[in-house]
Order: C-alpha cells, then structure tokens, then sequence
C-alpha cells in the first residue's frame, strides 16, 4: 500500500457522506456543471488566503502569477483580492488586461508584436535579457511609447530544497546579476521608465527556513545592484515560491514566520532600497488548495489480483496528478472517493484515467473507503499547474469542465 497526499484542511461531508466544496456537496457541482470532469474552485478559500498573506506581510504588495490558474471567473474573483497580476504570455494579458489592475510581464522570447501591445497597455516588462531590452526601447522609439522597464535578474543563489531550483545557474530566464546593474543604466540612460527588479528563484518552497533566506539574499542583491547602477528602483519583486503540501509528510509553509522575518529585513534594508515598494509574486500558494478535480467511476476491474477503480478523468487534465509534471519520482496527490467522504478506508485500489498510456495513474495502490462504477473520485490540491498544465488535446478526450463557488 502506499501513502496518500494530505487533504486540505476544512473539507467535509453532507449527512449523505458527500464531499462538500465551498458548501456545495460534489454532486450538486457536478450537476450544476452538467457532468464530469469537473475542477471546482472555492473562492472562499482563495481570499482567506490572502487574508493569511496580508496579516503575515503588510505593507507588501501581492502579486498574483496568472499562469497558475487562468479561469476567467477565478480571475475576475483575484482582481478584488490582489495588487496586480503578474503573466508570462501576450494570451494572459488579453485575459486581464480589462480587470484594471496594474500588470507586469516575465517570461523568455516575447515577441515584438507581445512587447508592442503590452508596453501601449502599460504593463511593466520584466526584461529577460539585453537583447528583448534593446527591442523594447525599439519600439519605444519607434511608436514613441512611455515604456515602463524592469529588470529580471538571474540570481546567484537559489531556493534551497524547493521542487524546482532556479538561480545560482546558466537560465533563459533573466540577465545575470553582474550585467544587471549596466542593463538598468542603459534603460535609465535612454529615457524610459525604469521600474525596477524582478527576482524569482524557485517554486514549491515548504521551508520557511529556505524563503526567508532567499528574501534577505534578494533584498541585499536588489540594493547592490542599484548601487552599482546608480539608481534606486521604484519597485522590487522578491519572486514568491510558497508552496503547498502535495504527498504524504509534506508540512505547509509557515508563512507567519517568513512575514515575520521579511518585515525584520526589510526595516534594515539599505538606503538606496528607502522607497522602495516591494512586492511578492504567488500563484500556486493563493489557489493550489482551492482546487478540487471531480472524475466519474466508469470501470472497476480485478487485473492479476489488482483493483482498478478507471475513471473519465486523467492527466490530460491533472497531469501533475499523475506525477508527469516535473516530479522525479510519482507519489500520490490527495485523493478521496467524494461520494463517501470521511468513510473508513477498506479497499486498496489503483486510480486511473481513460487515457490509453499507463502514465495515466491518478493514485497508485490506496486504502479507500469501497468505491463503485457511477462514484465520484476528487482530486485535492488541484487549483493550481491543472487544466491549463496539462496536454487536455491528448487522445482527444472532452475538455474538464470548470466552475468557480
Ligand atoms: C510561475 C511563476 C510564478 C508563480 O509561481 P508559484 O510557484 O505558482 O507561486 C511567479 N513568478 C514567476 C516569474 C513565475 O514564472
């Protein structure tokens, strides 16, 4: 048998045993939505979370990374809650270029037609380097735009255990910290508006130990980089990286702890960073939890002494799930039946999709309560890297549904 992922907490059941999302028992959602698959998003649990963020760190902006969780609604729901919204594509800035936040654009090879149309928005770019920089006061000159620039830098250091390491390495993504400082006298030197530094060295941080080094290493990057430079910036972004717990001994962030040293750092930082405003970039931490992927039971089949609960999901949806996003080494997500949440766990079975490739495994060998064609099997922890993550034109499949409660 093998462990399952931890449920967020404060999931319940009905007095029939179902599942409940935001109030809403599954298969109520599930009919609202006209079927399976379905991903529900509880926007309850979104704003308590920026609740929890501006309790632990005031006088912080927070950003909120689109790429995480495009829905329109969950966009239209964050614009209330958030500072500004961070995206890496021309496509993410159609989705809220309406919703009247200030917006800012990471992300290698943007492409001039992507450069044109976000600098005439007024979006800051976050450049990648001195090429897209020379681009960008390109058609600046050429359009004669106001153009708000930003430098991404390449740190040399990175978050330590986190699920993907960057920083301290060669990267497409930013301009490595010893050329930082004459990229940003360039843009000041050319007229445009410089805005500052973007600093992003990690994903899927758990330790609070590891963030609130990384943002005491950022912080004192951000200010020597401006000296060297000669200029202060308006804004720093110190990245974001809080993570959330997907398999079993996975410990949440303490984000209380690193809100509490972030606001030390910050009251002794260098002169040159005096007024400064920064800001921390979330995604995944902000609607990881808020998730949860709904998937029918349409087959359950005896293999060589192996039970296989086959569902009308899988990893063209949740691909991470499936531990093919990333992960080296497949665990299991948070998974429960949702018809019978919270009953005694009395078979072992294998959770697949209707996939025809046997990386469509979405819990491998799990103790659940006894489960049959016809019931719902959720998927927690699926608010964040889901639908959008995954290869949903694989086998031609039908699309997942979504709904935001
Ligand atoms: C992906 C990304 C984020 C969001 O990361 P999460 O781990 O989802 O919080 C933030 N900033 C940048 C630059 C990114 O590329």
């Amino acid at each position: 048998m093998k462990a399952l992922g931890p449920i967020p907490q404060g999931f319940e059941a009905d007095a029939d045993g179902g599942l409940l999302i935001g109030g809403w028992s599954a298969e109520i959602l599930v009919g609202e939505a006209r079927g399976t698959p379905l991903f529900v998003y509880d926007s309850r649990r979104i704003a308590d979370q920026v609740t929890r963020f501006r309790a632990a760190f005031p006088g912080v902006a927070l950003h909120y990374a689109v790429k995480a969780n495009p829905y329109g609604p969950l966009l239209d729901a964050m614009a209330g809650l958030v500072d500004g919204f961070d995206i890496a594509s021309g496509g993410e800035l159609g989705k809220v270029a309406h919703l009247g936040l200030p917006i800012s654009f990471a992300g290698p090879g943007k492409r001039d037609q992507e450069l044109e149309t976000a600098i005439r928005a007024g979006v800051t770019i976050n450049l990648e380097s001195e090429r897209e920089a020379e681009r960008a006061l390109a058609i600046r000159e050429r359009e004669g735009l106001a153009a708000k620039l930003a430098v991404r830098v390449n740190p040399p250091f990175g978050l330590k255990g986190s699920g993907q390491k960057m920083g301290g390495l060669p990267s497409q993504f930013g301009v490595d910290h010893d050329r930082a400082p004459a990229l940003v006298q360039r843009i000041a030197d050319a007229g445009a508006d410089y805005r500052g530094l973007h600093i992003f060295a990690g994903s899927q941080a758990l330790s609070a130990d590891a963030v609130i080094e990384l943002q005491r290493e950022t912080v004192a990057l951000a200010a020597s980089i401006s000296e060297q430079a000669g200029h202060a910036p308006l804004q720093v972004n110190l990245g974001g990286g809080f993570g959330i717990p997907y398999f079993a001994k996975d410990e949440p962030l303490d984000v209380e702890s690193v809100g509490a040293a972030l606001a030390k750092t910050l009251a002794e930082r260098p002169k040159i960073l005096g007024e400064t405003e920064f800001a921390i970039e979330l995604g995944r931490w902000l609607v990881g939890e808020a998730g949860v992927y709904l998937t029918r039971i349409v087959d359950k089949k005896v293999s060589r002494g192996k039970t296989f609960l086959v569902t009308d999901g899988g990893l063209h949806h949740q691909l991470a799930a499936s531990g093919n996003f990333g992960q080296l080494l497949r665990r299991n997500y948070p998974v429960a039946i949702a018809s019978r949440f919270g009953a005694v766990p009395e078979e072992k079975v294998t959770i697949t999709g209707c996939l025809c490739t046997p990386l469509d495994l979405l819990a491998d060998e799990v103790m659940l309560p006894r489960a049959d064609v016809g019931d719902l099997v959720a998927i927690f922890c699926a608010g964040a890297y889901g639908l959008s993550a995954s290869p949903h034109e694989f086998l031609s499949q039908p699309r997942a549904r979504e709904i935001l409660v």
